[in-house]
């Protein structure tokens, strides 16, 4: 399997995030690289850089207003006599029918919906490799590889058409599912990060031409809170093409599958012409995040699970999980699943 990763990406390095009102080290640190390169390897994957594709491919998921605020969000806010090094929203319009705003800072509440995914002055660039890592992922599925990695990072799926937020600012798999599109026109999305895929849904959930399914703790107490519930199933066009499967926390291997097998056959009704999984795997048991229970053979399992059910071009697209001793051997094992025959 190919996998592609820019180390372009690792020059984005927002060193610390606001949590419970304390400013505390951000957990999506580059050295996430290493680790998920190591396991790629180890899973038998060939390495390849990801070229500029500009902005077309990113512009086909995100609004104009969004992408001109995240490339020249720290410039305009080093104007301020003061401010700190990186762009942290300090207010937020609780509603967003008002003015848009001239102002960066009135500009960061409105395109931020945390404080974990400061702007620092590398974010554009590494935002960018990113992007186009989960785009050249997507391009090795057009051109005929059955499977492809990408390890995006910053990871994507919190951020919407025009919000960043959960250390995303670019999602990634919708860039990718909606580059697919280009041959595919049916893709589902499957996202098995521990986190809902919030931004995700958002982008794609008045649209039945993308499925979306996410698989996640449950948001009642957790991240993202105000999405990721069972009864959100889609508006418009897009009703019954968005499905969410929480789980309580600490569920671990046998009840997850469970899970994974209700979304395979969801999936497996909308008959996809192509699929992208949103790979989190921060669901592990010994991730820092400590929200669900997986462990490395589950991971596997997961992997495997996916192929014998979904025999289609295949786009993995790296999302969370954060350092641990086993961060790239769970990647392993459940790449080494995806290619069982
Ligand atoms: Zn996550």
């Amino acid at each position: 399997m190919k996998a592609f990763l820019s180390d372009k990406q690792a020059a984005h390095y927002p060193e610390h995030f606001l949590e419970n009102g304390v400013f505390e080290q951000n957990p999506e640190m580059p050295e996430r690289i290493n680790r998920l390169r190591a396991g790629a390897l180890a899973a038998g994957c060939s390495l390849h850089e990801p070229q500029n594709h500009g902005m077309g491919p990113i512009a086909k998921v995100h609004t104009p207003e969004y992408l001109a605020f995240l490339k020249h969000a720290y410039k305009r806010w080093g104007y301020i006599k003061g401010a700190s090094d990186a762009v942290i929203p300090d207010i937020r319009p609780t509603t967003r029918d008002g003015h848009y705003p001239a102002s960066v800072v009135a500009q960061a509440g409105y395109h931020m919906s945390d404080a974990s995914s400061p702007i620092t002055a590398d974010t554009w660039d590494s935002i960018c490799w990113s992007a186009w890592t989960a785009v050249d992922t997507a391009n090795a599925v057009l051109t005929g590889d059955k499977l492809a990695y990408g390890l995006c990072r910053p990871p994507g799926h919190h951020a919407s058409a025009d919000i960043a937020g959960g250390f995303c600012y670019f999602n990634n798999s919708a860039i990718a599912a909606a580059h697919l599109q280009q041959k595919y026109p049916r893709v589902a999305i499957l996202d098995v990060d521990l986190h809902h895929g919030n931004g995700t849904q958002q982008i794609f959930y008045n649209r039945d031409d993308v499925l979306t399914v996410s698989i996640h703790a449950d948001p009642v107490r957790f991240y993202p809170f105000f999405w990721g519930h069972a009864a959100e199933r889609g508006a418009g066009r897009g009703l019954g093409y968005n499905m969410n499967l929480p789980l309580p926390r600490k569920t671990a291997d046998a009840e997850y599958l469970a899970t994974l097998q209700t979304a395979l056959t969801r999936i497996e009704a909308f008959a996809p012409d192509a699929l992208v999984i949103a790979l989190g795997l921060d669901a592990s048991e010994d991730d820092p995040f400590g929200g669900l229970s997986i462990s490395p053979v589950g991971f596997r399992e997961i992997g495997c699970m996916i192929a014998a059910s979904l025999p289609c071009p295949t786009a993995v697209i790296q999302e969370g999980g954060y350092l641990s001793d086993i961060l790239g051997h769970n990647l392993t094992q459940f790449l080494n699943g995806l290619e069982t025959p």
